[in-house]
């Protein structure tokens, strides 16, 4: 099975050492090549911590592509594991808009010296955000506290509290010391007190279920060819059949499904990701999106969003363009709930004015009526860009409401 990981976590606290480990006792590397691993482990830190703004987006997305074909694998007797990771706000941001790999859980990484800090609530806070339902929880660097359970308890608890108040319940908490080869692939013979799996042991016993995704057909053009309705667009999520009931929003349009076509064939039915005409009966329009009848699209007037600016400021009450798959309508900024620190995911203050270059903010944004979704659950339809002139920043979809 393929598994991929991301590993999260306050700066320092050890995630690329733990990435080190994990390469090197899996034997992942070749003898007499340890320098690998210190390279592996100093490329992942210098992506880590990579200068986030260059100066144009558009080189930063390509920089992003190579990144993501860079990734680190390793192999245990069970499972092709791929390390991702989160590196800050602005870089999660881009990897939503690329729509980077996805990861199927998430370790995150505490140093039982320090505890909690800024990045591990940011972190946790943004895996919840991401959709990932399961996370596990190093403890690090148990051996600078002398292998001590209280240690670990004091750590396990907090955690614990900051974990449950973001729904994730029952999280496997592993102490270990990734410096020092502690229940991370081998079981550690230094905290007699611990019972639990080391962390290799806890990821090979990971399930990945898929989703069952509802059906989101985004409509890119639409035409009348003989006297038929022509729409072409592509499946986001989903399977959409030929004979389907479906509905258009917000056009509001009932129809039925008459045919499926690409490449001048006929289909019976087109997936996540296919690219399609279909025939309908009924008139739609660009920018609408269906859904089966029973699982249909709602379209909202208000969201709530995390956005990353770019460049320029905005203000409460200001317009800008909002672009969501093949939609672009003029939206208003109507609350900014929070600013952001894009860099550290720091809460930089409440109900500011305006925000401005390299902030992120919880944003209420207002709409003509559109379809978004959550990004955690339709990632295709929950991110956006936002435009003035140019693009100035770019967000994903929190909340829906109407
Ligand atoms: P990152 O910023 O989270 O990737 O952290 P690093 O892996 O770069 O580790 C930060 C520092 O902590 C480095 O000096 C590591 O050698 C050290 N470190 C990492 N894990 C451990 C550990 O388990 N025990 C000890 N004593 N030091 C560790």
């Amino acid at each position: 099975m393929n598994i991929n990981v991301v590993i999260v976590g306050h700066v320092d606290h050890g995630k690329s050492t733990l990435i080190g480990r994990l390469l090197y006792d899996s034997e992942s590397i070749k003898e007499g090549r340890v320098e690998e691993i210190q390279k592996l482990a100093e490329e992942y830190k210098r992506r880590f911590e990579f200068a986030y703004f260059i100066d144009s987006f558009d080189d930063e997305l390509k920089e992003e592509r190579t990144i993501d074909t860079t990734g680190v694998m390793f192999k245990s007797k069970k499972n092709l594991y791929s390390i991702t990771d989160v590196p800050g706000h602005k870089e999660f941001i881009k990897n939503m808009l690329t729509g980077a790999s996805h990861a199927d859980v998430a370790v995150l990484v505490v140093a039982a010296d320090e505890g909690v800090q800024e990045q591990t609530g940011r972190h946790a806070f943004l895996i919840h955000m991401l959709g990932i339902k399961q996370i596990f929880v190093v403890v690090n660097k148990m051996d600078v506290v002398g292998y001590r359970e209280d240690k670990f308890l004091d750590t396990r608890n907090r955690v614990s509290q900051l974990l449950a108040s973001l729904d994730y319940h029952d999280v496997q908490f592993i102490p270990g010391s990734a410096m020092e080869g502690d229940n991370i692939y081998k079981p550690s013979e230094r905290m007699e007190w611990y019972k639990g799996p080391t962390l290799i042991q806890t990821l090979d016993r990971v399930q990945i279920t898929n989703r069952a995704r509802p059906l989101r057909f985004v409509v890119q053009d639409a035409y009348s060819v003989n006297s038929e309705r022509v729409v072409v667009g592509r499946v986001e999520s989903g399977t959409l059949r030929a004979g389907d009931e479906v509905l258009f929003q917000p056009s509001n349009a009932k129809a039925k499904v008459q045919k499926i076509e690409a490449f001048q064939c006929e289909l019976p039915e087109a997936s996540t990701g296919d690219s399609v005409g279909i025939v309908v009966d009924k008139e739609v329009k660009r920018g609408d999106v269906c859904g089966l009848m029973k699982a249909s699209p709602i379209p909202v007037t208000e969201f709530l969003g995390e956005a990353v600016l770019l460049e320029q400021s905005i203000r409460k009450g200001d317009k800008v363009e909002l672009r969501c798959a093949t939609r672009r309508v003029q939206c208003e900024i109507k609350e900014i709930r929070e600013r952001i620190n894009s860099e550290t995911g720091e809460i930089m203050e409440k109900h500011p004015f305006s925000i401005t270059e390299n902030d992120a903010a919880i944003i209420l944004f207002a709409t003509e009526p559109l379809v978004v979704e959550k990004f955690s659950e339709i990632p295709e339809l929950g991110r956006f860009v936002l435009v003035r002139n140019r693009n100035i920043g770019a967000g994903i979809v929190l909340e829906t409401t109407n």
